[in-house]
């Protein structure tokens, strides 16, 4: 049954209809959004008889390695066998988050946008959907597969679910809609095994996941009269406690815990072309607006969940980016 409320565009029906090899990309690092709306398209398209190929520069994380996916997911664009005829980016605020390695395809071959991200600049060649009201590009997906008249089933299912808990906090933050729970309600009559993924996604820890987390949780920083809460990740912390350096991913939602605090800070030093750089991850509540700092920096996403990259090591990106963050509560 599809949602009254919500209307796919006909342009993006009529793209994905008239090409019969299509490649899937969303951005790099994907979230569970990311790799969910990927997997989801797939199946949705794979269903229609075409032929799918999955792309992510970095791949997916291990940590949804269980996620049953249409085809398995490329990481060399110069490997593909032929080029496809149309490309779909999903959950991209701009082209530039789906990689280098794209960019050139991205150019030569008719390009779908379909995103949530606010600022998105509409850069697809062939159609663009974009919606900032909705909480999850895999809610778009959903909204798509069944304007293609396919059943919320099986492995479709299982990746807009994902999707789904992924960028609204299983149901709990402000971007939650009323068509996003009416969907997880037809999810469940599809016969989705809630609790099952559940365990897959949450209770799979590493021993080292949970010491990394534990020696975190020590080490946090409560900075500006309690209103920051940070955390510093070095490059080589998670190796001492035996934790991969992606099983610091969704730390800073315990930053945000804290009564008082308005930003919550994750600070994660990685290294890209031979330099220190920090990955930065902003939350807050409400009106405040973590996006504006992230912007400053060159990163974007959301009202309340926002990133960037910046160029500097961990505690000099924190000495810049505190005063960006004051505006939130002044
Ligand atoms: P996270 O902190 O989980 O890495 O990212 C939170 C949100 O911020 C993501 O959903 C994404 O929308 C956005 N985001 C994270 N990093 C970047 C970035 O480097 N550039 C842009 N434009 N958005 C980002
Ligand atoms: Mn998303």
């Amino acid at each position: 049954m599809r949602d009254s409320t919500v209307t796919v565009p006909e342009t993006l029906l009529a793209a994905l209809k008239s090409h019969d090899r299509v490649l899937i990309a969303a951005h790099a690092n994907p979230d569970g959004d990311a790799a969910g709306a990927s997997a989801a398209l797939g199946w949705t398209l794979r269903t229609l008889g075409k032929e799918v190929l999955l792309y992510n520069e970095t791949g997916f994380p291990d940590y949804l390695g269980w996620l049953r996916l249409p085809s398995p997911v490329l990481r060399d664009i110069s490997a593909l066998p032929g080029k496809p005829g149309l490309v779909v980016a999903l959950d991209s605020g701009d082209a530039a988050r789906l990689g280098e390695g794209i960019q050139g395809l991205l150019r030569e071959v008719p390009v779908v946008n379909i995103d949530h991200h606010p600022g998105n600049p509409e850069y697809g060649s062939a159609a663009n959907w974009v919606d900032p009201a909705m909480p999850a590009t895999g809610e778009m997906i959903g909204h798509l597969a069944e304007a293609l008249e396919l059943p919320l089933e099986g492995a479709l299912a299982e990746a807009v679910y994902v999707a789904l808990v992924s960028d609204t906090g299983s149901f709990a933050y402000g971007n939650t809609r009323p068509s996003t729970l009416r969907m997880a309600a037809r999810l469940l009559e599809g016969g989705l095994d809630i609790a099952g993924i559940r365990a897959k996604l949450d209770n799979n820890w590493s021993e080292g996941k949970l010491r990394l987390w534990g020696r975190l949780m020590s080490d946090v920083r409560i900075l500006d009269g309690g209103r920051l809460g940070v955390a510093l990740i070095s490059r080589s912390l998670p190796d001492e406690y035996g934790a991969l350096r992606e099983d610091a991913e969704g730390f800073v939602e315990q930053l945000r815990r804290i009564k008082g605090v308005r930003v919550a800070l994750l600070l994660r030093e990685v290294e890209k072309d031979g330099r220190i750089m920090t990955r930065v991850s902003l939350r807050s509540s409400g009106a405040d607006d973590v996006r504006k700092v992230a912007a400053q920096f060159g990163g974007g996403g959301h009202r309340n969940a926002a990133g960037a990259t910046v160029d500097l090591p961990p505690e000099k990106t924190l000495a810049v980016i505190q005063p960006y963050i004051r505006h939130v509560w002044n």
